[in-house]
């Protein structure tokens, strides 16, 4: 019997070889480290029932110049958000990890919480990296205001905690206004999208299973979005639109879904501007 078991494990154990050679052949990923991270997960035992995973990261989208990037390297004060990894926040400050570890004192990269603040040294300032996960659920985009003076994914994830949404930020990213210590326009990504899981942010039907999450801070029933997150915002929803082939069609304010009775992302909102661009990006 123990004998069956072991080939079954063997055969399951070359399947997965064959499948993960194919995702890292299209994906460019490593197979040993797809193949170690699907063992780790639990999957390789077989008599527990199939857990579901979210699929392993294959890509970044990383703009070199967005937000534009300060003239000389400076030093900022980084609050790490929620589901960010020490590695995660290295990259978007491209900066060497080695280096912030000691700078803050830390000897284990796992030692970062929600909430601290690290010191980023000599950066030229954050820019986009956005981690784009291989499935085709995501066929519409949401776009949000938060209507807000201020915010960022660390402040709005305690909120929406608050209201008891045990995952925390309804959206799957959030593009800063300049306030709480963020750059205008730097774009964070929230830990639902890091995790693939369901959003909170659209009421209607099965909205927050198909449609991505997107909300800039601050209130465009007021005034207009200033330049530098209207940029942030065109690479993040052309990145998206790419990258899962949403038409234009399925790329939408909240006020556009069916039954939403809200004039979010507000009436200033350049809906017009935003279609033109992503167009032709
Ligand atoms: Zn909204």
């Amino acid at each position: 019997m123990a004998k069956i078991l072991c080939n079954m494990n063997v055969i399951k154990l070359l399947l997965f070889r064959v499948k993960y050679r194919y995702c890292a052949m299209r994906f460019g990923v490593v197979l040993a480290s797809l193949i170690s991270a699907h063992l780790l997960s639990g999957c390789a035992t077989s008599a527990r029932p199939v857990v579901y995973q979210p699929p392993s990261r294959t890509v970044s989208a990383i703009s070199t110049n967005l937000p534009a990037p300060n003239a000389v390297p400076h030093n900022v004060y980084h609050e790490v958000g929620p589901s960010e990894t020490l590695w995660r926040i290295c990259s978007i400050y491209s900066v060497d990890m080695k280096t912030v570890m000691q700078v803050n004192h830390l000897t284990d990269p796992t030692q970062i919480k929600k909430g601290q603040k690290l010191l980023i040294p000599n950066t030229y300032g954050p820019r986009p990296n956005i981690p784009l996960y291989p499935t085709t659920r995501w066929t519409h985009i949401v776009i949000h205001h938060t209507a807000t003076d201020e915010g960022s994914a660390y402040s709005i994830d305690n909120l929406h905690q608050q209201r008891g949404w045990e995952n925390g930020m309804g959206y799957d990213f959030l593009i800063d206004n300049g306030t709480r210590g963020k750059a205008s326009g730097q774009i964070e990504v929230g830990p639902r999208w890091i995790k693939q899981r369901d959003g909170a942010h659209t009421k209607q039907g099965d909205w927050n299973k198909k449609a991505i999450g997107i909300a800039v801070v601050g209130n465009y029933s007021e005034t207009g979005l200033p330049d530098r997150m209207f940029d942030s915002l065109t690479f993040l929803v052309s990145t998206l639109k790419k990258f899962y082939n949403i038409p234009d069609r399925n790329i939408v304010g909240h006020r556009d879904v069916p039954g939403a009775a809200t004039e979010c992302p507000g009436k200033f909102f350049p809906w017009t501007e935003l279609k033109r661009r992503i167009k032709i990006y």
